[in-house]
């Protein structure tokens, strides 16, 4: 089996509005697949779809390579934005309802799950008392219930601490390496998952905007060379003439930035200065995750098909 999740033109519509539109998604066995869009971008309406609390205006579902959702939802645990945690009852006592509402037998289970998201040692401290990166552990066991092969979670890191964050990280990343859990993580910060995504999904408006692997995101954001000279046209001529080089623009008055040549900055300057052009400073910038993602939902969409 290679894929966990496909979709295909699928469709939720408020109204006359579209929350989600025409998505095709395709999470591989063993992703940590981060899907990312801002506030309000559909990311929960589409998750709510998969894990079968929203009915899909169009489209289709497959998980785990089947149309046969009421059963391959079974394989499936689901963490949506507000975590479904009983502030007056304990870590434990929490597990054991769930247990009981699943179905499941609450022995040996309910110890697994606390030790695995580290909260073994909150005894009769009530949920409501946790720290919010404690709820979230809590509320990711409550989804492992059950051994799920594919986890889905909604915004788990949102409003973390950075200590929350990094417990919830761990976490995920464990499930991942350790369990062979192929997780669906969305946020609307990419710096956060960019730690433990191998794969994206951009999501703006209801639509994917794009979708790539962690390689590809390193690539787009690799540093640029940012060269100032004291004539940009004639810098021009000579990186497009001399050294084939076509994938620069020209910033402002005396700055250019070279795209994939930040290796090149010697030869690049010596060239210049050989024709007559003063290079006053060479130096890599690069781009950050944030920049690009706002980069990304600035843009048009492109009409994506499967990766
Ligand atoms: P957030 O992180 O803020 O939840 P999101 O990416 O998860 O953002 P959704 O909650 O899926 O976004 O919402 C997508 C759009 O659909 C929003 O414009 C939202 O207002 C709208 N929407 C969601 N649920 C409903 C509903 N039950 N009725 C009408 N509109 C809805």
């Amino acid at each position: 089996m290679e894929y966990v999740l496909q979709t295909s033109g699928l469709t939720k519509m408020f109204g006359k509005k579209a929350a989600v539109s025409d998505l095709n998604m395709n999470v591989r066995q063993g992703d940590i697949y981060g899907f990312i869009g801002k506030n309000g971008a559909g990311k929960t309406t589409f998750i709510r779809m998969i894990s079968g609390l929203a009915r899909p205006s169009k489209g289709e579902i497959q998980l785990f390579e089947s149309s046969d959702l009421v059963n391959q939802r079974k394989r499936t645990g689901t963490m949506i934005e507000n975590p479904a945690v009983y502030p007056n009852m304990t870590a434990r006592q929490n597990l054991y309802y769930y247990c009981r509402m699943l179905g499941l037998n609450p022995e040996g289970t309910i110890d697994e799950m606390l030790s695995l998201v580290g909260l073994t040692d909150t005894g009769k401290k009530k949920a409501k008392n946790f720290s919010l990166g404690m709820k979230q552990r809590l509320a990711i066991a409550v989804a492992l219930l059950g051994d799920p092969e594919f986890l889905m979670l909604d915004e788990p890191i949102n409003g973390l601490d950075p200590t929350g964050i990094k417990e919830v990280r761990e976490l995920i990343l464990r499930l991942n390496r350790e369990r062979k859990i192929t997780i669906l993580i969305s946020s609307h910060i990419l710096g956060e998952l960019s730690k433990i995504a191998n794969r994206y999904g951009v999501i703006n408006n209801g639509i994917l905007v794009d979708e790539f692997s962690s390689q590809e995101l390193t690539n787009r954001c690799a540093g640029e060379l940012e060269v100032k000279v004291d004539n940009v046209q004639g810098a021009a001529d000579v990186l497009s003439q001399n050294l084939n080089i076509q994938s620069f623009k020209i910033v402002d008055g005396n700055t250019i930035r070279i795209q994939k040549e930040i290796n090149n900055a010697g030869q690049i300057n010596m060239e210049l200065a050989k024709n007559g052009i003063l290079v006053s400073s060479s130096m890599v910038v690069g781009q950050d995750l944030e920049g690009y993602f706002m980069q990304l939902m600035n843009q048009p969409a492109i009409n994506y098909q499967t990766v």
